[in-house]
């Protein structure tokens, strides 16, 4: 928090010349809404939130804070779940959803360069129509920079990598009030350090991220599904594992264990089997629909075949791509629903894989079981 009240106003004065006085709101409901996003860590309010439209806004933000020597903590869509965005020491809030446009989209290069504030739902809308799009989808509609941030990942990590593998540059305003460009569009050059990767997963802390250029992808002609539900989580695991190790190429997998499908069909009225679940998905274009097809006919029956599997309750589906993978925003949403007003803790873990399994099972008999049985189903 600022010492001096005094040099707060004057602080507030100064931003709303720079930015205009509309896009420097001091309101106690604005400063609360960006005072802890979707965590569940104590909430600590900003003094003043700003709105600025551009990159150059952003550098006089930043010049700013660093005159009165005030923290900045950058605000995308606030839908972190480890407290990245809560301004501990009070300061200026720095929300990018004015910065939401949509720069250069080239499908020839399959790349598309966006302001800092589009939102994942945003950018799919633009590109979906091109027959391209942006894989990385952590559920949550997030802002490209949050999901730079924090170095997102998704249901089709599995196939397409995380933000790590799918971000070509950023234009980023460091804390001494430069613009750095971290590398041009060319996707193949070896001058110069790294520094793209430096800033994915940096969490607000090395700059304001304010553009940033993505690798984008064809998108199916085809998609494939199948929902599979296990007696055990351990085999569960085990055909996720045996799955990625033989190559299969799913575009998506996800592990719903049998309370979340409970918590699933429940939230989206559907009748899926309550037990240790398996949603995958695999997508094609023309050229290679006859492996697609080969693989949909063969390859997943005769690769499930004598594993512990309960049921295979919709499986190899065939579709033109219409498949919504409705199952898995249930599951998104649902938890969020559930978690909402709750206290509620997540963490990322590292683990080895011959030990997931009985991790997963220690969680689901343990933590999950409880949460979701006496907080959300009484
Ligand atoms: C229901 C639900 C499901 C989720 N599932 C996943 C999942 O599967 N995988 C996953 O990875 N995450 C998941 N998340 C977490 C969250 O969606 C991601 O962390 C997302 O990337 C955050 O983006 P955001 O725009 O909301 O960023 P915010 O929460 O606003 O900010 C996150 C961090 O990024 C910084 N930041 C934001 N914008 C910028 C910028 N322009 N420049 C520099 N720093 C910036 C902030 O200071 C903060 O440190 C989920 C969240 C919810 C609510």
């Amino acid at each position: 928090m600022l010492a001096a009240t005094d040099s707060l106003d004057r602080l507030k004065e100064e931003l709303g010349v720079a930015l205009g006085a509309d896009y420097v709101i001091d309101s106690e409901a604005v400063r609360a809404q960006h005072s802890m996003g979707e965590s569940f860590h104590k909430a600590g309010l900003p003094d003043v939130v700003v709105h600025p439209g551009s990159t150059e806004d952003v550098v006089a933000v930043v010049q700013l804070c660093r005159a009165y020597r005030v923290p900045l903590v950058p605000f995308g869509a606030g839908t972190s779940l480890e407290g990245h965005v809560v301004p501990l020491q009070g300061g200026v809030s720095l929300d990018t959803s004015r910065l939401n446009r949509i720069v250069r989209l080239s499908v020839e290069d399959l790349d598309v360069q966006v302001e800092s504030g589009v939102t994942r739902k945003q950018l799919d809308a633009r590109l979906r129509p091109e027959g391209v799009f942006f894989p990385v989808d952590p559920g949550a509609d997030a802002t490209i920079g949050g999901m730079v941030a924090t170095g997102a990942s998704g249901t089709t990590t599995v196939r397409y990598g995380a933000m790590r593998e799918n971000v070509l540059s950023l234009t980023v305003v460091t804390p001494e009030g430069e613009v750095v460009r971290t590398r041009s569009r060319a996707r193949k050059s070896s001058a110069g350090y790294d520094l793209t990767h430096l800033f994915i997963g940096s969490e607000g802390t090395l700059g304001v991220i304010t553009d940033a250029t993505l690798r984008i992808y064809p998108s199916p002609e085809a998609i494939s599904a199948a929902v599979c539900s296990f007696t055990s989580l351990d085999a569960a695991v085990r055909v996720v594992i045996e799955t990625i190790q033989l190559g299969i190429p799913v575009a998506r997998i996800e592990l719903l264990d049998d309370v979340q499908m409970d918590a699933v069909n429940r939230r989206s009225a559907l009748g899926y089997p309550v037990a240790h679940t398996l949603k995958t998905s695999c997508g094609a274009s023309a050229v290679n629909l006859l492996y697609f097809v080969s693989f949909r006919a063969v390859d997943v029956p005769r690769f499930m075949l004598g594993r512990d599997i309960g049921k295979i309750v919709r499986s190899l589906t065939f579709r033109v791509i219409d498949f919504g993978w409705r199952g898995a925003y249930s599951r998104h949403k649902k938890i969020h629903f559930c978690l909402h007003g709750h206290t509620k803790a997540s963490w990322d873990h590292e683990l080895d894989t011959q030990i997931l399994g009985g991790f997963l099972f220690f969680v689901n008999s343990v933590t999950c079981r409880f949460y979701y049985t006496f907080f959300n189903f009484p």
